[in-house]
Formats: C-alpha cells, sequence, structure tokens
C-alpha cells in the first residue's frame, strides 16, 4: 500500500489546515478504495457501478437481464446479482468508515454489455433456454449507433426500473450491514447519471425511495439517505433550478458535459483537439482542464440555480477535471463543497484545494 510520509505528508496536512473543499475519490473496487484513503480521500465521490458487472461470474446474468424480454426473467437474473454488489458495497463502506460514499446507478453505454462473439451470444441463449437466433435478433435490436448519446444513465433505469431497484436494494442492505460491523450508521448517496428532464429523476427518485422504505421496515432499521443526480448534460444545467426540487446533490460530470457541451466525442477527439491547441485555437485540452468559458459557465450557473431553489444543496464534481488543478482553482471559486477524483490524484487535489482556499482568502 503506497503512503504519504515524511516531508510530503507533513506539507499535506498543512495544506489540509487550510483547505475549505473537501477531497473525495472515484473508486469502485476495495483496492483504490483503500489506496486512495491513503492519500487522504475523505470518502467516495463516484463509485461506477458499470465496471462492477463485467467479472464471469455477472456478465451472463447481466446479458440475460438485458436481452430479456419479460419482466419475471429480468427480475431473476438480477436476483442473482443482488448479493454480489450487496457485498461491494459493504466492503466500500467499512474501508470508508464513516465517510461519505456516492454510489451511482448503472451508466453504461449499452453496447458494452451486449454479446460480441458468437460463443457469447450462445452462452447467455442457453442460460435464458431461448434460440441463438432468437438472441442475435434481440441483441440487434438494441444495437445503436451513438451509444454515447443513446440507452445509458437514467433512460437505462426508465426502461428497466428493476434494474435501479436492485441497486438501491444493495446499497441500502450493504449501509445496514456495515452499519451493524462498524457501529457507526452509513448515510449512502445514491447518484442518478445522465438527468436532463426533471421526471427521469423523479422517476428513478420514487422507486429508490420506496425501496428504502422496504429495506427499513423488513430490517427495523432507520438509513438516511440522500439521492442527488449528476449535471452532465447542458440541459441539466440549464433547469438545475427544477431538477434541485428533486436532488439533494449535485455532481458535476464534466467528461460528458465537455462532451456534449462541445459536440466532440470524449472518445475519439483527441487527435485534431491537439492540431486546435497548436493552431491556436483552443489553449487547453477541454477534457484535461475544463473550459471556464463555456463548460465551466454551465458549471457556476447550475450551481447558482441549485443553491437558489435548495439553499445548502451539496455540490460537488466527479469528471476528470476534479484532479486538475487549474480546474480545482475554478470549483473554489464556483463554492463547490468537494472534488473527487482518481486515487493518484488525491494528494494534488489536496494540493490545489489548499492553494484556491488561500488565493481566495
Ligand atoms: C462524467 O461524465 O464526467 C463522469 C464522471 O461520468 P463518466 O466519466 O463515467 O461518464
Ligand atoms: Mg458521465
Amino acid at each position: 500500500q503506497p503512503e504519504l510520509s515524511g516531508d510530503f505528508a507533513a506539507i499535506m496536512e498543512w495544506a489540509d489546515q487550510i483547505r475549505r473543499m473537501k477531497v473525495r475519490t472515484n473508486a469502485e473496487t476495495p483496492a483504490d478504495a483503500r489506496m486512495a484513503r491513503s492519500f487522504g480521500a475523505e470518502g467516495i465521490g463516484l463509485c461506477r457501478t458499470e465496471h462492477m458487472f463485467f467479472d464471469d461470474d455477472r456478465i451472463v446474468a447481466m446479458r440475460e437481464m438485458i436481452l430479456s424480454d419479460v419482466e419475471k426473467d429480468r427480475r431473476a437474473a438480477l436476483a442473482k446479482l443482488l448479493p454480489m454488489q450487496r457485498s461491494d458495497f459493504a466492503e466500500l463502506f467499512e474501508i470508508m468508515a464513516g465517510l461519505p460514499v456516492t454510489i451511482r446507478l448503472l451508466d453504461p453505454p449499452l453496447h458494452e454489455f451486449l454479446p460480441k462473439s458468437e460463443e457469447e451470444v450462445a452462452d447467455v441463449a442457453k442460460a435464458m433456454n431461448v434460440s441463438a437466433e432468437k438472441l442475435r435478433q434481440r441483441t440487434e435490436a438494441l444495437h445503436e449507433f451513438n451509444p454515447m448519446l443513446g440507452h445509458r444513465g437514467c433512460r437505462l433505469a426508465v426502461s428497466y426500473p428493476e434494474i435501479a431497484e436492485m441497486q438501491a436494494r444493495a446499497i441500502f442492505e450493504a449501509a445496514v450491514e456495515a452499519g451493524k460491523k462498524t457501529g457507526s450508521p452509513v448515510v449512502p448517496e445514491i447518484m442518478v447519471p445522465l438527468v436532463g428532464i426533471m421526471k427521469e429523476l423523479d422517476f428513478v427518485k420514487a422507486r429508490i425511495d420506496e425501496v428504502a422504505k422496504a429495506v427499513m421496515d423488513e430490517t427495523g432499521t432507520t438509513i438516511d439517505y440522500l439521492v442527488g443526480t449528476m449535471i452532465e448534460l447542458p440541459r441539466a444545467a440549464i433547469r438545475a433550478h427544477v431538477i434541485a426540487e428533486a436532488a439533494e446533490f449535485f455532481s458535476f460530470g464534466t467528461n460528458d458535459l465537455t462532451q456534449t457541451t462541445f459536440g466532440i466525442s470524449r472518445d475519439d477527439a483527441s487527435s485534431f483537439l491537439e492540431t486546435y491547441r497548436q493552431k491556436g485555437i483552443i489553449e487547453q485540452d477541454p477534457f484535461i482542464s475544463l473550459d471556464l468559458e463555456g463548460v465551466g459557465e454551465l458549471v457556476r450557473m447550475a450551481a447558482d440555480k441549485g443553491r437558489g431553489a435548495r439553499p445548502g444543496i451539496k455540490l460537488g464534481i466527479c469528471g476528470e477535471h476534479g484532479g486538475d488543478p487549474a480546474s480545482i482553482h475554478f470549483c473554489e471559486e464556483v463554492g463547490l463543497d468537494y472534488v473527487s477524483c482518481s486515487p493518484f490524484r488525491v494528494p494534488i487535489a489536496r494540493l490545489a484545494a489548499a492553494q484556491a482556499s488561500a488565493r481566495k482568502a
């Protein structure tokens, strides 16, 4: 386990004394969560749950779930995943020992879950007891030309509410389990991705609240929890005052917000952005350092609108910019409560957040 030590650790402690913003980490594995804590992370700002379903023992069940057109069968596939998700979350809660943990509901581009080879089609067809031909047709029906602008995030939770319900149940049951084990109550933060329309959030939140009530009744335990959303679409920023009526926190997903504001693919852009930089059209790759004039303005506007509608709303950032010093200075200026970044960036984020506080003072 890497540790901060000696003079470096001392400098970090001085930095912490003047830092206002909290620094959390983006982590979904126990190893990353532990490493981030050893670097000083004060919680998890983004647990990307889609990464949890690619193991051999999970991907077939997930494919069954996505490819079945019968709700009962989808629920049966999800029932196989529930205990695994429960232990995923319980472990993260335990490692974070009472620090805040934000878990994001499933947000894959759907194609990542579809079977690709004949062998994968055959495996899932067998598990579902249908012909390979039927499964191929169903897979094709879900094909998208632009998956990153497609059936992902909360859109998936609207089409398949049972996924959100399974994940919410896993989160609440894990919170009860970890709370008992550690002796301090866990307050999970459940984050709904890719919201652009307030009713999307309303729809998903209603399911989460129902599950919370059921788990509280079953376990006889009170669970405090927050439901919030990512702000990662320009429409969400524009409608932030309305979305804040249903959201207890906002986390700025500046990777997608940059992609959708510029209309530039985050997965393909690097080569021409470098040309743009060389020719002086842009100063920085906006996927690395926040574009303050455009994307930043949307962040500022949404933060103001969110606070206007819900004073004290918790505000954070979990896009890659949360670990970029210049972007962190901007986050301080806008008054975010925390930044969240990959584990190895936690120390630099602590330092940058402290410098931003010092500059402001
Ligand atoms: C984002 O869009 O900024 C974000 C954090 O989510 P992801 O990178 O998983 O899309
Ligand atoms: Mg995103």
